[in-house]
């Protein structure tokens, strides 16, 4: 009988401080992460000083090989650590943080545009960024938009104009979760001299790293999977050295969206574990899509893992280990009716949100506005935004079942 270890040759050791050597899953780990030189504690320490000592000659902070810290609103050891981190997982060569998603997309489209520049922009974003688009940008920096539906190619190819400089969208929508199709976005974008903009929030890495597939910066919010515990916000830009730092110096400087080294901290922590979380919160949310799309009382489902969904080719070829975390659904009845179900659910939370440990559950009815886009059981019925969690699928889905009950009665 051979032994195996006596005949393999040794394998190459990976070293935890050498990305180049690691897994994304081993990264996600050790990545950012330095021991502490004066007490050797493993972890680095939460450095909450707004201020580090300065060389002493002062002036060679502005050398360009400068690497040491200066002011937190700028960079302190907690943000270069995440930074790190996070550059590498979304296979960026560099990122950088902000005090919430909010700030960090501002900071993005901030650093693109310039006035009279023409953006094309998904009908179904984040609702604040339809509201940056619609309203600030245009009117304070005479910045042109056009809101086309993401999913149709010649819309958007027909939307080009030649100050078009950007191409705006997200992988899953929030909230009707279509897909775009990312790859084919980049060509457009590019073939017109435009830039691509992955708001990536839906679909963090190991699921999916948007420039991988052609896109110029990817920008999350960390207050959702990242940091995944409900308790912190942030957010991040990521892209290549150079656009990133002229986020860096121009946006984050400037405007000073920094975040704090506490929430750094807890988003550091949170994401030592984004690749099992969201692992279980992709398998949740398909058992959960299937109970809902199998029951007669639910109007309509839209989540990418489901064939029925129109996107469902697009999603499989760009995501890897699931579909993401949100479901929404629509629910038949009156509105009453509907915040009946909402209101008796026990282990479900109602509350903004997702990418939590804990199931969220956002209902709203749409009369106007922003939900012009969605498809159209969301449009008549409102939209239940179910962002799924770490509980079992099976006390989520009696939780689900017991109170469509209380609202509709039972389900034959
Ligand atoms: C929550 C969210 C944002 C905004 O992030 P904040 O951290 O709340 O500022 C942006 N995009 C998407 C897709 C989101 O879900």
């Amino acid at each position: 009988m051979t032994h195996q270890h006596a005949t393999r040759t040794p394998a190459t050791r990976p070293d935890k401080h050498d990305f180049d050597t690691l897994s994304g899953n081993t990264w996600s780990v050790h990545g950012g992460n330095h021991a502490d030189q004066t007490t050797g504690a493993i972890r680095t320490p939460i450095v909450m000083a707004n201020s580090y000592r300065l060389p002493e000659d002062p002036s060679t902070i502005d050398d360009p090989g400068f690497t040491g810290l200066v002011y937190t609103r700028e960079h302190g050891a907690n943000q270069r650590g995440l930074e790190e981190k996070l550059a590498r997982l979304d296979h960026g060569q560099a990122a950088a943080v902000f005090g919430t998603g909010m700030a960090a997309l501002h900071a993005a489209f901030f650093t693109v545009l310039n006035p009279g520049d023409h953006a094309v922009v998904s009908n179904v974003v984040y609702m604040r960024v339809a509201g940056l688009f619609e309203t600030v940008f245009p009117a304070k920096l005479g910045i042109e938009v056009d809101f086309v539906d993401i999913t149709d190619l010649d819309a958007v190819r027909a939307a080009l104009r030649p100050t078009t400089r950007l191409v705006h969208t997200e992988v899953i929508a929030n909230p009707d979760l279509r897909v775009a199709d990312i790859p084919a976005l980049a060509r457009i974008a590019h073939d017109a001299g435009a830039l691509l903009t992955i708001d990536s929030t839906f679909t963090p890495p190991p699921m999916m790293r948007p420039l991988d597939h052609g896109a110029d910066l990817v920008i999350h919010s960390l207050t959702k999977y990242y940091n995944g515990h409900g308790d912190a916000m942030g957010g991040a830009v990521i892209g290549n050295r150079e656009l990133v730092e002229q986020v860096r110096t121009g946006a984050l400087w400037h405007a000073g969206g920094a975040i704090s080294p506490f929430n750094a901290w807890l988003i550091m922590r949170g994401s030592t574990t984004l690749p099992l979380r969201l692992a279980r919160q992709c398998e949740n949310a398909q058992a959960i899509a299937e109970f809902l799309a199998a029951d007669p009382r639910v109007v309509h489902v839209s989540y990418p893992g489901l064939p029925s969904h129109e996107q469902h080719e697009v999603a499989n070829s760009q995501l890897a280990g699931g579909f993401g975390g949100v479901v929404s659904f629509a629910l038949g009845g009156t509105h009453t009716d509907r915040l009946a179900f909402v209101n008796d659910l026990r282990v479900i939370t109602s509350a903004v949100s997702l990418g939590h440990d804990e199931t969220l559950v956002a209902y709203e009815e749409y009369p106007e506005g922003p939900a012009a886009a969605f498809a159209q059981p969301f449009r008549e019925h409102g939209l239940v935004r179910l962002a799924v969690g770490l509980e079992s699928a099976d006390d989520l889905i009696a939780d689900l079942d017991v109170s469509l009950t209380t609202a509709y009665g039972p389900a034959h």
